[in-house]
């Protein structure tokens, strides 16, 4: 009997270029995701910082699928796999699949610590980055009628973890209030404002060159942001952040972008548990044991040569993951053997700010005025959809010019976690 029937959970970088490298052939897919739309993740942190509209950075994908013979979209949250049934549960009921691709991506790593997961902010999804815009306009409603010694709280800002987000969120931070502070709120100054990245090994940016980390640590630290290395982030009950070096920071805003913990379906066997909770797989993508489930993205653990952590956890390798499982499932179709997937790395980025940007290609780095326009041009190609291409591209332009934008927008009911801090303030 001929296998037909595909079913692919998350429409993220993976899930959504399979599908779309499926569309149109004899394969009757289903994609599933929680979310109606696709998210550009890289560009998350500008939505929070008011830098872009969230619509810029999400494409809806019923929209990418419209009139096609053989894609289904639905928007449902997958609760449970059951290999043996060859079935997945969601909260849109069971679907059978004759080929399942798990492309669920990751989510923050709050290390079992319900009292950070509670107060912290997080930055994975464009709900996410709304709620940390919301939560950070209203920190400078506050401030601009608070007493001296609330301002303080109420304007620093600690962000946990020196990777590419966390360096990229204190950047624009910094700029924030470099340019916009003191324009939008006359009563306050940038001197008010601090900002303190804290960073648990010996340096920022770790998966790139000690060049790039030491460059990403000279802009930061000449834009005026406290980069703390070395420094471990031990607690935060709302109000105070406690550090590994006994110091403690009084804040109102503690932004988590320091770890990721695959998100792993129940009824998937992890006995053979890898890094990160990831799924172990072999080179062709498949589940350890399991032929009929595909694992691509940052749930898949596959381990190289050059990668014995397994691969990084970025969208590049959930694209090409994506294109060889495509590619291998239509040869399969065609009566012919798969090919195993190798990753070719093709280099790592990073923004700090305006005209500063760090990357390394595989053969040489850039940094400075130039990488930050290679950056652009990097990000302004793989954005999905025209429009979003163009939204994006008119606001750095105005950004550029003016240093300004006009989306700092607060509508309110603000997100639980905002509105309960402001309903109740710490006695
Ligand atoms: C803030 C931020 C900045 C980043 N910057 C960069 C960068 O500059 N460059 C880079 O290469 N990478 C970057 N990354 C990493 C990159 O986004 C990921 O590596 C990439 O998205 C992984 O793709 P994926 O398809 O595996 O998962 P994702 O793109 O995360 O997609 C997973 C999808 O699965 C859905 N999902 C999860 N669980 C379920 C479920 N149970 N049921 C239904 N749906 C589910 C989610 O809603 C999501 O849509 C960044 C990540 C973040 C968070």
């Amino acid at each position: 009997m001929k296998r037909n029937k595909v079913v692919i959970v998350g429409a993220g970088f993976g899930g959504l270029t399979l599908a779309c490298k499926l569309n149109g052939s004899t394969y009757r897919v289903l994609l599933l995701d929680r979310f109606n739309h696709h998210q550009f993740q890289p560009l998350l942190y500008q939505v929070a910082m008011a830098g872009l509209e969230p619509s810029s950075v999400s494409f809806p994908l019923r929209a990418i699928f419209q009139g096609s013979p053989n894609v289904r979209v639905r928007l449902a949250e997958v609760n449970e796999v059951v290999p043996e049934q060859q079935l997945i549960k969601t909260t849109d009921g069971d679907f059978e699949y004759d080929f399942l691709v798990l492309a669920c991506g990751a989510r923050t790593n709050f290390f079992n610590n319900p009292a950070l997961e509670q107060h912290a902010w997080s930055l994975k999804s464009t709900s996410d980055a709304i709620a940390l815009r919301q939560h950070l306009l209203l920190m400078l409603e506050q401030a601009d009628t608070a007493t001296e010694e609330e301002i303080r709280s109420l304007l620093t800002i600690v962000i946990a973890g020196g990777g590419p987000t966390g360096a990229e969120l204190a950047g624009a931070l910094a700029e924030l209030r470099r340019h916009v502070l003191w324009k939008d709120y006359p009563e306050l100054n940038a001197s008010m404002m601090r900002i303190v990245l804290v960073e648990a090994s010996d340096r920022l940016l770790g998966g790139m060159s000690l060049n790039s980390s030491q460059a990403a640590f000279r802009y930061l630290t000449r834009m005026g942001v406290e980069v703390l290395t070395g420094v471990r982030l031990s607690g935060y009950d709302g109000h105070v952040v406690q550090l590994s070096n006994g110091a403690t920071i009084n804040t109102k805003t503690l932004i988590w972008t320091a770890g990721i913990t695959a998100n792993v379906v129940n009824g998937i066997n992890l006995s053979e548990k890898a890094p990160g909770n990831r799924i172990r797989v072999d080179a062709y993508c498949r589940m350890i044991g399991n032929e009929s489930i595909y694992v691509i993205g940052d749930l898949a653990f596959l381990q190289t040569p050059r990668f014995p952590n397994g691969l990084p956890q970025v969208a590049p390798v959930a694209i090409a993951q994506a294109r060889q499982v495509a590619a291998n499932l239509l040869r399969m179709a065609k009566g012919r053997a798969p090919k195993p997937f190798h990753y070719r790395h093709k280099g790592s980025m990073a923004t700090i700010g305006k005209h500063k940007a760090v990357i390394d290609f595989p053969w040489f780095r850039m940094q400075g005025g130039l990488a930050w326009f290679v950056w652009m041009a990097v990000h302004l190609i793989t954005l999905m959809g025209m429009k979003n291409k163009l939204f994006v591209f008119i606001n750095w332009v105005i950004a550029y010019f003016t240093n300004d934008s006009t989306l700092r927008l607060i509508f309110t009911p603000a997100s639980q976690k905002t509105w309960d801090k402001k309903q109740k303030p710490p006695p």
